[in-house]
């Protein structure tokens, strides 16, 4: 069943990156295995998957010890500063950075394991207000901001769409935050590049591809729906 989705996603990705006469190597699929258990994972990582998405510290902690070495570890959930010390080193990228206290933690930590970091700065595109991230206009300067600090490297922007049944509704969201982005490259700033734009999830993610989206990150697609208790 996974291996399925898997494929079917697959394909899909493959065909937006022809749609947008991009290359499939562009895009990034992270398989967002949050709440899943890791006989799932075990499944996905045998039909090819080396990138998971996970939202919560304690669960990836649980996780990592149990799947195979080459996994790269994407943080995507709202963070608080007293985890950040189990996740330095262990995750290949921190896609929901929104404040400058929690780049600081992120640096400190770094600092004192002597690694860099990868973080992506999470934007609330659509200025929802249940939803984490900072604004379009404050943005730059927070970039601008971490990118001072030391062990920290800001690698690009994450947003999370408005939930839709229409994807079209939320490509507008997507040219945004590319644009965001080149504002954001053209200021040339020390340390910073925004190589990366994670946006789009089972929703949407094609209409994200076609909008420059250079990691699309797929749960419910890959995992089927997931049950809260
Ligand atoms: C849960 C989650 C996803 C995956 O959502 P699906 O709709 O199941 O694909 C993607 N990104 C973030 C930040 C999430 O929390």
């Amino acid at each position: 069943m996974i291996r399925e989705n898997i494929d079917s996603v697959e394909k899909m990705v493959e065909d937006s990156c022809r749609r947008a006469g991009r290359n499939r190597d562009e895009v990034l699929l992270v398989a967002v295995s949050k709440t899943k258990p890791l006989s799932m994972l075990q499944e996905a990582y045998e039909a090819g998957i080396r990138d998971f998405g996970e939202n919560k510290v304690q669960e990836l902690m649980d996780k990592i010890p149990s799947m195979p070495e080459d996994v790269r570890w994407h943080m995507i959930g709202h963070l608080q500063t007293n985890k950040v010390k189990y996740l330095v080193g262990r995750v290949a990228m921190i896609h929901s950075v929104d404040s400058l206290h929690l780049a600081e933690e992120i640096s400190r930590q770094g600092v004192k394991q002597n690694v860099t970091v990868d973080i992506l700065v999470e934007v609330n595109v659509a200025g929802e207000e249940s939803k984490y991230g900072v604004t379009m206009e404050e943005a730059p300067a927070l970039v601008e901001q971490i990118a001072a600090l030391p062990n920290i490297h800001v690698r690009g922007l994450m947003t999370i769409a408005p939930f839709t049944e229409i994807p079209e509704e939320n490509r507008i969201f997507f040219q945004k935050l590319k644009q965001l982005s080149i504002d954001i490259e053209q200021k040339s700033i020390d340390n910073v590049s925004m190589s990366v734009l994670s946006m789009g999830m089972t929703g949407d993610y094609c209409t994200a591809i076609e909008e420059g989206s250079t990691c699309v990150r797929v749960g419910t697609g890959i995992f089927g729906e997931r049950i809260y208790q």
